[in-house]
């Protein structure tokens, strides 16, 4: 597996998803929208499914045309944007149901997981085994624990070592290590 390769080619993701980014792109909305067209995804709609495939090959575009400090601005920018149901108030619960609101934006086959496991009162390590790039789950995950942590809270986001295992290189998954 490796960054914008969707695992299976029957996958399909929801418009929400696709419309999220774009509105995340800011100057680069009219861009993101001219380089969905050319892939096939012409004026997204939320709640229409389109192929992950093609939606990966705009994402990939996109990404080589913004640079990867941009693709992570937007990964940054969705849990702002993001409607979290009531009740929802500590990291530890939003990382824990990420991969729920992964999955309900996801079908028609094997589309990849988050999973979190705790490490201590406000620590914890998330895999992220999905296509998505490294650059734009490092700022997703960042956005998501500074929403949701205290407002005094600095978080602290690291790539498990060793060197390679990041899906820029192939590996399945890219790990992390968060502290908020
Ligand atoms: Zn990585």
């Amino acid at each position: 597996m490796t960054e914008f390769k969707a695992f299976e080619p029957s996958v399909e993701v929801l418009g929400d998803v696709v419309l999220s980014v774009v509105h995340a792109m800011g100057a680069f909305k009219g861009l993101a929208l001219q380089i969905l067209d050319r892939h096939g995804i012409s004026e997204p709609q939320q709640h229409l499914w389109y192929p992950q495939q093609a939606w990966l090959d705009a994402f990939a575009t996109l990404a080589e045309e913004v640079g990867p400090s941009t693709v992570s601005q937007i990964g940054r920018q969705i849990p702002r944007q993001a409607n979290y149901r009531p009740g929802l108030h500590s990291v530890d619960a939003v990382l824990l149901e990420l991969d729920e609101a992964y999955k309900s934006t996801h079908r028609g086959g094997e589309a990849g997981s988050y999973s979190f496991r705790p490490t201590g009162l406000r620590s914890g390590f998330v895999i992220c085994q999905t296509p998505y790039p490294c650059d734009f789950e490092r700022g997703l995950l960042s956005a998501l624990a500074t929403r949701f942590a205290s407002c005094e809270s600095l978080v602290d986001l690291q790539h498990e070592a060793p060197p390679g295992q990041c899906k820029k290189h192939g590996h399945t998954s890219c790990d992390y290590h968060l502290r908020w």
